[in-house]
């Protein structure tokens, strides 16, 4: 059901109005504020079931059907102008590599330097524009995207990134609806947070963008996060060189496309794919950088950062550095625990989208009591577990991993399984990249809860467990909280209600999202705002309130309305 949103927004006054006779007296400092609550009410956007035989089932096969062997020829869009450079690359699809889906170049410096001029030549008058007006554009695209829109930007993250229907809606679809909707709301709502005034003066808030451009980078294995990472800091005022992932550029232009349809202005976002250490030393070495959006890698991350501080001289301000990057994510098992709960919660969350979610699972902690039950029952659904092509059949759960990098990679750490004492492989693990990057889903179990395949990413369908002696599960919690440098996600399993209250106090830092009977992936905006820290990333919390604020610079103005009488105080007299 696409949802019905207000036609204007109600603008809230800028100043707070004065209080009306009879009204209560104004608070003082410390006390309660005057709200002028103007909410703006949107909700979740509900996720389709694409059964047989429905419209979005038919829509979504007519766009597949359209990209079938096709090649889409995606520009980099600067000053509003499409322009392509020499340097041509391609974006395959994953689960059939022959098929190139995107044809696409790199920006380079030199262009690099063009965008980030045209972006700041549209800074001043964007900023300027009433926050309804740009919250307006991203209520706009998400209907887009919620209706007309829906079935080419899902069939391009399916056929580009290699997601199945369901990870295609919840991503491509809901998600990134999500964020436009509730980022426009909490946009807003901001506005009428204003401060407290005290006659004869009234004080208000301005909530600018930054004073610069933002660098927006986004990962390849959610297209909501790349139109977050850029639509955040636009809907705030500012403007933003976004570099998409080279494995999602077909999914992003859409999406970009869709934003200058819905009316965002040409120059605020400029769409520059680019290599990524070229794009990362030309943004960072500007004077104007003013902001990093980043989603990805931890390495990835660390090098931007030093590459920021090693120019911190030439900012003319201080940048805002968000990241959100890995996890190590856990699924801790309790001898009272749930069983059946624990057995599909860890299927879905070690394996769905291959184990390329940020919040997978990949280590699970399971108490020797129940282990051979949850065993029989993992390796029972792991038969079932189909691996394949998520257009062609939509009875896949998954399909291949992203490219040919993330394919050696996990390949390593089935490898390492094979040859480490520590490990045993108990199913799955079988990798075949002849048509595509297919990797069978692998559970291994360790004798050593400290194995390197229990601390670090593997970003693949690899689930590793470590079973423990029952009594000593307090040890396993804090073994848990101690043994990787992530701290993204996590879950634990247990019916007995003082072990649930021990583990959210000894695994109070381990993850940034917790889950309590309830496994450690599918997050949804404005329910449970994502994000971890330690070696996971700044948690800034996208799909929260509190995102959209790290994204201005707000000014605070005190206006007095009586004369400011003698300089002399009291005392003096
Ligand atoms: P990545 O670090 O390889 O790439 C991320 C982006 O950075 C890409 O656009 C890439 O081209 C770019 N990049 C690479 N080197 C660069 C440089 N020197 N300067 C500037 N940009 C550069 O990550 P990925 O493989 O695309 O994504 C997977 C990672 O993202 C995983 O670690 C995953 O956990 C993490 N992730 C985290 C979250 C979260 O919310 N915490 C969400 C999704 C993904």
């Amino acid at each position: 059901m696409p949802l019905r949103l207000p036609l204007r927004l109600p603008r809230p006054p800028l100043l707070p109005l004065p209080p009306r006779r009879g009204a209560p007296p104004r608070p003082r400092p410390g006390g309660l504020r005057w709200h002028h609550q103007a909410a703006v009410e949107v909700a979740n956007e509900p996720i389709l079931e694409f059964r047989p035989g429905s419209p979005e089932r038919q829509a979504l096969q007519k766009a597949l059907n359209d990209l079938k062997d096709k090649t889409e020829e995606i520009p980099c869009v600067v000053g509003g102008e499409e322009v392509w450079t020499a340097d041509l690359q391609y974006q395959v699809s994953p689960f059939k590599h022959s098929h190139k889906v995107a044809k696409y170049c790199y920006a380079d410096k030199n262009l690099l330097n063009k965008a980030i001029n045209a972006a700041l030549a549209a800074r001043k008058e964007w900023d300027l524009r009433p926050v309804q007006d740009r919250a307006q554009i991203f209520f706009k695209a998400a209907d887009m995207l919620s209706g007309p829109r829906r079935a080419e930007v899902l069939a391009k993250t399916m056929i580009g990134q290699a997601k199945t229907v369901i990870q295609a809606e919840i991503d491509a679809a809901a998600e990134l609806i999500d964020f436009f909707r509730f980022n426009a709301k909490y946009a807003v709502e901001l506005e009428q947070e204003q401060p407290l005034s005290v006659p004869p003066s009234t004080n208000s808030m301005v909530y600018r963008g930054l004073e610069g451009f933002v660098a927006a980078v986004s990962p390849f294995n959610f297209t909501a996060i790349g139109g977050n990472l850029a639509g955040a800091p636009a809907l705030m005022g500012n403007v933003i060189l976004w570099k998409p992932s080279d494995t999602a550029v077909l999914s992003s232009y859409a999406v970009y496309k869709i934003l200058l349809e819905a009316g965002l202005p040409p120059n605020v976002i400029q769409f520059v794919p680019a290599q990524g250490p070229v794009f990362g030393s030309t943004v960072t070495a500007s004077e104007h950088f003013c902001g990093l959006n980043f989603t990805g890698s931890v390495p990835t991350f660390k090098h931007l950062w030093k590459q920021v501080s090693e120019n911190l001289d030439r900012y003319r301000t201080f940048p805002r550095l968000a990241g959100e990057c890995g996890g190590k994510n856990f699924h801790f098992v309790h001898a009272s625990a749930d069983v059946p709960s624990v057995v599909s919660g860890t299927v879905r969350a070690a394996f769905e989208y291959g184990g390329q979610k940020c919040s997978a699972c990949s280590r699970l902690y399971a108490p020797a009591s129940l282990w051979p039950r949850i065993k029989g029952l993992l390796l029972e659904e792991l038969q079932k577990i189909k691996v394949g092509d998520p257009v062609e059949d939509f009875q896949t759960f998954f399909s291949a991993v992203i490219d040919q990098k993330s394919f050696g990679r996990i390949q390593k750490w089935i490898r390492h399984a094979e040859t480490s004492p520590n490990l045993s492989i108990l199913a799955g693990g079988k990798c075949d990249d002849t048509v595509g990057y297919f990797v069978q889903p692998c559970i291994i179990e360790t004798q050593d809860p400290r194995d390197p395949i229990m601390q670090e990413e593997i970003f693949g369908p690899v689930l590793t467990v470590y079973v423990y002696p029952e009594k000593q599960y307090q040890d396993v919690l804090r073994l848990i909280d101690g043994t990787s440098p992530y701290g993204l996600t996590g879950a634990v399993f247990a019916q007995d209600k003082a072990v649930v209250e021990e583990a959210r106090r000894l695994l109070r830092n381990a993850a940034g999202n917790f889950y309590i009977n309830d496994k450690s992936t599918g997050s949804v905006v404005a329910q449970q705002p994502f994000g971890g820290s330690r070696a996971s990333g700044t948690n800034d919390k996208p799909g929260s309130p509190h995102y959209i604020l790290r994204w201005t610079s707000p000014l605070a103005v005190k206006e007095t309305h009586a004369p400011l009488g003698g300089w002399m105080y009291p005392y003096m007299q």
